[in-house]
């Protein structure tokens, strides 16, 4: 079973939550460079402010930040037996610093969710009602799903190319999208 994975996908395509089924399945750490720096948000810390502005604007934080951030949580040792990469890498330039990361521990699989982009600005409206996140505004949700297009989409090719991607339908019940994505898994 794939034990180093990166999880892709629309913003509101779910790959959060099925980042932490999978996480608890396989019995490894979610790496969530989204959910790192809303925790240094929270904290008011020194990156926290830093990042501040680009995520309430639903921009990308800079490369050299957000590599930074991953490289120190990849150093700690509780990603030795796997890890879920959920948000990193976001472009071309991370993947190739991820690579670098991972010299002598390569990736084993790409998962994308693929969702239609409709459902996904309803589906992140209703979360914006629920977490009430900073960047959940229609507008900011829109830029957000444009960025993904732009910066990460091609990402799927990328992964494509190299022979690591696993495309999962992540439309209907969360429950099957995980059925759906741990089948995937075991039969890479
Ligand atoms: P997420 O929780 O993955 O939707 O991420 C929320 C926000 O955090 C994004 O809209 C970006 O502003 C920022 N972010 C998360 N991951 C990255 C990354 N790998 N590179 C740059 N910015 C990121």
């Amino acid at each position: 079973m794939s034990r180093r994975l990166v999880v892709l996908g629309a913003p509101g395509a779910g790959k959060g939550t099925q980042a932490a089924r999978i996480s608890e399945h396989l019995g490894i750490p979610t790496i969530s460079t989204g959910a790192l720096f809303r925790s240094h948000m929270a904290a008011r810390d020194e990156l926290g402010t830093l990042v501040a502005g680009y995520i309430d604007a639903g921009n990308l934080v800079p490369d050299e930040v957000t590599t930074r951030m991953v490289a120190e949580r990849l150093a700690e040792p509780d990603v030795v037996e796997g890890f879920i990469l959920d948000g990193y890498p976001r472009n071309l330039a991370q993947a190739e610093q991820l690579d670098v990361m991972l010299a002598d521990r390569p990736l084993d699989a790409v998962v994308e969710f693929v969702v239609d982009t409709e459902a996904v600005v309803e589906r992140l409206l209703r979360r914006a009602e629920i977490e009430g996140r900073s960047d959940d505004t229609a507008d900011v949700i829109r830029h957000r799903i444009e960025v993904y297009h732009e910066n990460t989409a091609p990402l799927v090719d990328h992964y494509r190319g190299r022979g690591l991607l696993l495309e999962v339908d992540a439309m209907g019940q969360i429950d099957d999208v995980t059925e759906r994505t741990l089948a995937a898994l075991e039969n890479a």
